[in-house]
């Protein structure tokens, strides 16, 4: 089950967020070093940098900050972090620290230099993230014994440790809690190269034969993200066992991401269905994304985290002050004609696709 909570993505197989299944695979397969993990070269290269700063001079990396949509790999490079640095990591997510007594409880277990990773920490309660801002600055807590005018704060020192926080937007963090990052890093969408050689790398390690050419073609319809290419590529797998030899080629490949939907550039039914519903539904757009989320019936929150920045790579989107806009790319791809003079307006100036 998807964790948008949302029926309508469950079992959804080009969606970014991790799912049951994946869990195993994905701790397979997870880099241990920097020199592994592929690609995200202007983050590689500046973590490196700072890693080895703290390294000589003893003291804890500075507080890291990695935003970027799900399944590019925050979670594997705070793994990264704690191993280069030598040092223990501790991973939870915003949501699962419900009470201050929660946090205070992990921060005093940090052992000295120890990671702390904190996944969608957009999503910590208010009275949870005014703990953390003495911890992050001054390795302290302030614990409140007592009630009412008898009340005293007793002053706990922690040991020096590096919060890693994770986050799909960096603007839904609170700007007292961004500004206490050292280091702030944004990870791209993956291009088919790259990806290319995760999917090498995955079907290595799973004694998956695939050829190059077989994992190209699973990599340009991974939409940019590495947990997606694992994903199809155990998919593809299941094909290439069942109706071939047990190798992915080029033609098992094409043949078993045709049957589950996944087209040439990676879009599922869902992705075309939004695409659809501006071009059909509002002339090509500007549409409110809110108008849009309860045309489809989906959460806003979907459509910004899975299909957006996706489609927005790709250039079928266009975000605009009035709302979002159907490109004459995304008119193309899905057969739609546009009349000569349509422009960025769009307006009406379409006709249907000639099988219609
Ligand atoms: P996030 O925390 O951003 O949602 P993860 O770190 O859990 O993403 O990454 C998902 C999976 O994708 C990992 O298990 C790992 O196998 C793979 N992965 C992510 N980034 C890379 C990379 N740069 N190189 C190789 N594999 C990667």
């Amino acid at each position: 089950m998807i964790e948008t909570g949302d029926m309508q993505f469950e079992g959804r197989m080009v969606s970014p967020q991790q799912v049951e299944e994946d869990r195993e695979v994905e701790v397979t397969l997870r880099p241990q070093t920097l020199v592994e993990y592929i690609g995200q070269d202007k983050v590689k290269e500046n973590l490196a940098v700072y890693i080895e700063a703290a390294k000589r001079r003893g003291d804890p990396l500075d507080h890291v900050l990695l935003y970027g949509p799900p399944g590019l790999g925050k979670t594997t490079l705070s793994a990264i972090i704690a191993h280069e640095m030598g040092v223990n990591l501790r991973v939870t997510t915003g949501p699962a620290i419900e009470k201050a007594g929660d946090l205070a409880a992990i921060l005093t277990n940090l052992q000295p230099n120890d990671v702390l990773f904190i996944d969608e920490i957009h999503r910590l309660n208010r009275q949870v993230e005014e703990i953390l801002y003495p911890a992050l600055e001054d390795h302290a807590i302030d614990i409140i014994m007592g009630k009412g005018p008898s009340a005293r704060s007793l002053r706990v020192e922690l040991n020096p440790f590096t919060l890693v926080g994770a986050t799909t937007r960096a603007g839904q963090l609170s700007s007292p809690l961004r500004d206490r990052f050292g280091v702030i890093l944004r990870l791209e969408l993956y291009t088919t190269e790259q990806l290319t050689d995760i999917v090498r790398r995955s079907a290595m390690l799973l004694k998956i034969p695939c050829t190059i050419d077989g994992a190209t073609e699973i990599a340009g319809r991974a939409r940019g993200t590495p947990r997606i290419a694992n994903r199809l590529l155990k998919r593809v797998r299941d094909f290439a066992d069942v109706m071939g030899n047990g190798e992915i080629t080029e033609e098992i490949a094409k043949m078993a991401l045709d049957r589950l939907e996944i087209d040439a550039l990676g879009l599922d039914s869902n992705d075309r269905r939004m695409l659809e519903m501006i071009i059909r539904g509002y002339g090509g757009g500007p549409v409110g994304l809110e108008t849009l989320a309860s045309a489809l019936g989906e959460e806003t929150v979907t459509l910004e985290d899975v299909c957006e920045p996706f489609l927005m790579q790709l250039g079928f989107l266009s975000r605009t002050p009035r709302g979002r806009c159907a490109t004459a790319l995304a008119y193309q791809h899905l057969g739609y004609h546009l009349k000569e003079s349509a422009g960025d307006g769009l307006d009406g100036q379409m006709s249907l696709p000639e099988s219609e």
